[in-house]
């Protein structure tokens, strides 16, 4: 595969990084991206994947667009009130880059549909905003071998991480949530506040790490590369605080008890 004309214009700003060239490039055009969830964190990240040339993403949703919605689902326009959330991310992102082929999945993410869709994708983002599909998510990952960018986001604060689970010493989401494992735990699912704001920032850092991984930036011996100038965030979570103005970078334990990744 070889970037055309028009790709190599489109993409530059890209392919003038070290880190990309247009050999990166290209592997951001083959990889195969599964977004779960065209919400708030899916708004960020389906359209920085698709603007920087991540050629197949597939998105799973079943929601409808709702006015409440807008305020941060920045990938909804108010034309687009009462048609489904897939319908109206494929619109936008086919009109902001058509090398882009986005499978739309129309139905909600459980253990029987995910397990299905994600044989065909080498990366999962997991853009949803409840518990329990995000366990369903991180055991899916874990058993099919696929890293997790996890992202999530509640008020002015965020959290990302990359989890590899099935490699070396990594955790996995439920090593450090060992009290929710269970997959019947269910919190309740009122209306939680959010800055839209907030949910583009942590949606676009979601992106950056997917994007890390596909390039395999930081994959060197321990996470990091000669020098530790550049590192993945497997195994660690970036959290932010806006309100505190705080960004913290926390290292994870693989919990040893942890029934997804640790069980004989
Ligand atoms: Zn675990």
């Amino acid at each position: 595969m070889q970037l055309t004309e028009n790709q190599k214009q489109r993409y530059l700003r890209n392919t003038i990084l070290p880190e990309i060239t247009e050999k990166g490039q290209e592997k951001l055009l083959r990889a195969k991206v599964l977004v779960i969830g065209a919400g708030g964190l899916g708004s960020p990240v389906l359209f920085y994947l698709a603007a920087a040339g991540v050629g197949n993403i597939g998105v799973i949703d079943d929601d409808v667009v709702e006015l409440s919605n807008l305020q941060r689902q920045v990938i909804h326009s108010e034309k687009n009130l009462g048609e489904k959330k897939v319908l109206s991310a494929k619109e936008k992102i086919s009109a902001l880059n058509p090398d882009v082929n986005l499978k739309i999945f129309d139905l909600r993410a459980n253990r029987e549909t995910l397990k299905k869709i994600v044989a065909d994708y080498d990366f999962i983002l997991d853009a949803t905003d409840n518990f329990p599909t995000r366990f369903i998510i991180n055991e899916i990952a874990h058993a099919e071998k696929k890293p997790l960018i996890f992202a999530a986001v509640k008020g002015f604060c965020g959290q990302v991480s990359v989890f590899k689970s099935y490699e070396k010493n990594n955790p996995c989401y439920a090593c450090f949530n060992p009290n929710i494992v269970d997959e019947n735990f269910s919190l309740p699912l009122s209306e939680k506040g959010i800055l839209g704001a907030v949910a583009g920032i942590i949606g676009a850092l979601q992106a950056t790490a997917a994007i890390k991984e596909i390039l395999g930036i930081g994959q060197g011996e321990n996470g990091g590369e000669k020098g530790g100038e550049k590192e993945s965030l497997v195994g660690k979570i970036l959290i932010f605080d806006f309100l505190k103005n705080e960004f913290r970078k926390v290292k994870l334990q693989k919990n040893p008890s942890c029934k997804i990744c640790c069980h004989s």
